[in-house]
């Protein structure tokens, strides 16, 4: 089958949809490869290293021309103009998106949202969110310790002592769990807050303090529970308790993350504006969640602002700033999931009843498929 690595158009995307390294896997399986000139350049991947692995090297054209396409993001309305019907395309596609795979759908495309696979153990290898969430919270740790005009770790210097900067990690998924152990490393003193009760002892396990938010009903503890693995939109009175014992927290804390997501709608506030003013000039908040409207409602996407005194880092798509491996891990992703629609003979095959298929595949055969 002949596969193409179209560049990434969309602004500030620098990563890339397959390495030297996943591309000689697909030339060994009897593919050809073609990458459009310079679509590693962002990720330090040169034309040449992909020629070396046995890619074939053209336009953007004849990269959207091939049979399956490899992306990382959405394709704009001008590629989708080159992508013939019947093309398979498999990337981050944003399944929430219904304009776009309406257009993907009407244009004849078979895509797969590679976001949409369900956290269950057979798709941990394919898992997009959790590799780049990964980066994400790492890079996260380290732009608030470079805004940060203290030491992280505690020092006993001959001109006298540091104290250790407190850090508060708001959400503790993939993003805050890689933050919680990147600080950590740094030497601060960190806490933690998530709705997720089985969270406290990952949180515990990495020498962090989890804030423990008491559950008053049953409602609030089968909420809490999350779904699939997500969590679920808790009841105002916890967010309240939640809020009042954050706020506390905050006022002592030099560095706040917020990674605090809920699937398909807008991003829980988790520190108000009062929170903010109440915290201590030059401590710093990364808001990871800035583009699906922020955990805080100062931050501004795309932007570091200071509002009372806190700088507030409101950078969006943290993985594109360590471009190489999240090009490394997301292509190793696509490589795992191309193991479940390409059978050994190297035909395409969509078993739609797997359930990793169902719950990528976003539109096939002109329609949009409902999830
Ligand atoms: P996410 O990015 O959707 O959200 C980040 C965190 O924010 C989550 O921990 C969530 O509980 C938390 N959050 C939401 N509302 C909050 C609030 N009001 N206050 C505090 N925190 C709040 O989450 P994610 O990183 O994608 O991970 C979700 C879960 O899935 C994690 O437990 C992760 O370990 C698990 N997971 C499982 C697999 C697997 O089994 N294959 C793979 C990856 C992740």
């Amino acid at each position: 089958m002949r596969i193409g690595i179209p560049a990434e158009s969309r602004p500030g995307e620098t990563r890339v949809a397959a390495t030297p390294e996943t591309i000689k896997k697909y030339v060994a399986a009897k593919h050809s490869v073609i990458v459009q000139a310079g679509a590693g350049i962002a990720a330090s991947i040169t034309d040449e290293a992909y020629q070396a692995a046995g890619a074939q090297i053209g336009t953007a054209a004849e990269a959207f021309a091939a049979e399956l396409i490899l992306k990382v993001r959405a394709p704009s309305a001008e590629e989708r103009a080159l992508i013939k019907s019947g093309t398979v395309l498999v990337g981050m596609l944003n399944p929430f998106d219904a304009e776009n795979i309406a257009a993907m759908a009407a244009h004849g495309i078979s895509a797969f949202a590679l976001e949409a696979a369900p956290r269950i153990t057979r798709a941990q290898s394919l898992d997009v969110l959790s590799s780049q969430a990964n980066i994400a919270g790492y890079k996260a740790v380290l732009m608030a310790a470079n805004t940060y005009q203290r030491f992280m770790p505690m020092l006993m210097t001959a001109a006298g002592t540091v104290k250790a900067a407190r850090v508060l990690i708001m959400g503790v998924g993939v993003a805050g769990l890689q933050a919680i152990a990147t600080a950590k490393r740094l030497g601060a003193v960190i806490e933690a807050s998530d709705v997720r009760p089985p969270v406290k002892e990952q949180v515990e396990s990495l020498g962090a303090k989890f804030i423990d938010v008491p559950y008053e009903t049953d409602e609030e503890r089968e909420i809490a529970k999350g779904a699939g693995g997500y969590a679920r939109s808790m009841p105002a009175a916890w967010m309240a308790r939640q809020a009042a014992l954050v706020h506390e927290r905050a006022k002592q804390a030099d560095i706040i993350i917020t990674t605090a997501l809920i699937p398909g709608r807008k991003a829980p506030i988790l520190i108000s504006e009062e929170t903010v003013k109440a915290m201590k000039p030059g401590s710093v908040i990364v808001d990871m969640a800035v583009e699906q409207g922020g955990n805080c409602p100062l931050s501004e996407l795309g932007k570091t602002v200071t509002k009372y005194g806190v700088h507030i880092i409101g950078e969006p798509n943290l993985a594109t700033l360590l471009a190489a491996d999240a090009s490394a891990l997301y292509a190793r992703n696509v490589l795992d999931f191309l193991k479940l629609i390409i059978d050994k003979d190297a035909a395409l095959v969509i078993n739609k009843e797997d359930e990793i298929i169902a719950a990528t595949l976003v539109c096939a055969g002109g329609e949009v498929l409902k999830k």
